[in-house]
């Protein structure tokens, strides 16, 4: 049997960034993974669709070249060039965590717990007073007839060629993401969505404006689209407002959620799970089961990288703020959130104030040709900045002032005072700021 501090299953952004500071903080660790390094978000999530983003964005902007002055030949999209400059990131990213993980004994193999304390992986057994769940995400699948028909977002980002056409099943930041990259490479797309409004848990003026923008490049998005099933001619039969329709493509692709992957035994400790995750005291990450902790997506509280790695800095002691959580979708134009969102602050009966301002006054946002946008920033009665929530260029980077408002409780009134440099893109949320008081 072999002794750890630590033992940590699940080598993503959770578990590799844990095991690395605990290894920093003198600590035996121990880490099992049975795949690549970097998990779902090296490998098949975050950094391979942002590489691909990039392609997005450089093939728009290609295409609007002469507006700015600049003529280019005739266009070409070479989708395998974009593929393999992706994959050439991932690889170089690949070796930096191999590298922070100096210190960290890493066990490759499929490890199993044999009971709550040991974990057993590659014919050895291994146990320490702290095991570490940190077994990510799986996509999830449809339950309609044909839905074995439909691929999932791991197999579209191992593709080299891209179809002619593509019905995307879920309006979520998955699903809207691949409607961006995959628009901009000349791929017909169609998204249906189940809800009302596209990416349920942004706030609908935002997600409402990213779906026009997205409609202007030639994206169909039906919402309120309940997907019936799926025929072997890649027909998507749908019930939409309550009508029948159909909707044919090369390929269906499903992004409708995810769920947790757990590794074998785990449920014979006796831990209780919630909804097919992990269920953690949210303060501690600890299970049900004494000395058994899970962190990012296989607790189910938050599927972020950037809150896996929080979580497990918690779980080590550390100083963290969980309450407050950015996230953003990487879709041309952007968008990005943090804090409450309008419907929340009313449906829990706040006093509050919202400010907007559109990125059109923005002399920067003018300037690069992509003004369209919105920023929208809610104060409370009290002054404390409750939400902020943007679609426009950079979003993702620009929340984290806001980000740093409320989870540091400064007034709105302190972002307003403060001067923001000119010309930039963070005079807008300045603007949507001053707008709020
Ligand atoms: P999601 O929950 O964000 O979206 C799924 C969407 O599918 C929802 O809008 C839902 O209403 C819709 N849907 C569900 N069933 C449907 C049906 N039968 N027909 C039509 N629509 C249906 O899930 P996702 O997009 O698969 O993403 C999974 C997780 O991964 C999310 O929690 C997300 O936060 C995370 N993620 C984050 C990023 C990022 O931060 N940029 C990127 C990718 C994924």
């Amino acid at each position: 049997m072999i002794e750890a501090d630590i033992l940590i299953i699940g080598a993503g952004p959770g578990g590799y960034a844990t095991a690395a500071k605990g290894a920093a903080a003198g600590k035996r660790v121990v880490l099992f993974e049975r795949d690549e390094l970097g998990g779902t978000c090296l490998n098949r999530g975050c950094i391979p669709t942002k590489a691909l983003c990039r392609s997005a964005e450089v093939a728009l902007t290609v295409a609007e070249a002469a507006e700015f002055g600049v003529s280019v030949g005739d266009i070409r999209m070479d989708y395998a060039r974009a593929a393999a400059r992706k994959d050439e990131i991932v690889g170089q990213l690949r070796e930096g965590v191999e590298s922070l993980l100096q210190g960290v004994e890493v066990v490759r193999g499929d490890a199993r717990f044999s009971s709550p304390s040991v974990v057993e992986c590659s014919g050895e057994s291994y146990t320490a007073p702290t095991i570490v769940v940190a077994t990510g995400s799986r996509p999830a699948e449809l339950a309609i007839p044909g839905a074995e028909l439909a691929v999932n977002s791991d197999f579209v980002l191992a593709m080299s060629e891209l179809p002619k056409s593509m019905v995307i099943i879920g309006g979520g930041v998955i699903g809207m993401e691949f409607a961006s990259i995959f628009s901009a490479f000349g791929v017909k797309v169609t998204v249906l969505e189940y809800c009302p409004e596209i990416l349920p848990p942004f706030d609908p003026e935002i997600a409402k404006r990213l779906r026009m923008s997205m409609k202007r490049r030639g994206v169909e998005i039906v919402t309120s689209a309940r997907v019936t099933a799926i025929t072997s001619d890649m027909t998507v039969e749908a019930e939409v407002k309550g009508k029948p329709k159909s909707f044919s493509a090369d390929m269906v692709l499903t992004a409708v959620g995810r769920r947790a992957v757990l590794p074998a035994g785990l449920e014979d400790t006796g831990i209780e799970l919630n909804r097919g995750f992990i269920k953690v005291n949210p303060a501690t990450m600890e299970s049900s089961v004494k000395g058994i902790y899970a962190i990012g997506d296989a607790n189910g509280l938050c599927l972020l990288a950037h809150a896996a790695e929080a979580q497990g800095e918690r779980l080590l002691g550390h100083e963290v703020n969980l309450d407050v959580i950015p996230s953003a979708v990487f879709t041309s134009p952007e968008c990005a959130m943090v804090g409450m969102t309008e419907p929340q602050a009313m449906e829990g009966g706040m006093d509050f104030k919202v400010g907007k301002a559109t990125f059109r006054a923005n002399g920067k946002a003018m300037a690069m040709g992509e003004a369209d946008g919105l920023v929208k920033v809610l104060t409370a009665a009290d002054g404390r900045m409750l939400g902020c929530h943007i679609c426009g260029p950079h979003a993702a980077d620009l929340i984290q002032e806001a980000a740093l408002a409320i989870a540091s409780e400064q007034p709105t009134a302190s972002v307003v005072s403060t001067i923001h440099g000119h010309p930039t893109l963070s005079e807008t949320l300045a603007a949507a700021a001053r707008a709020s008081l």
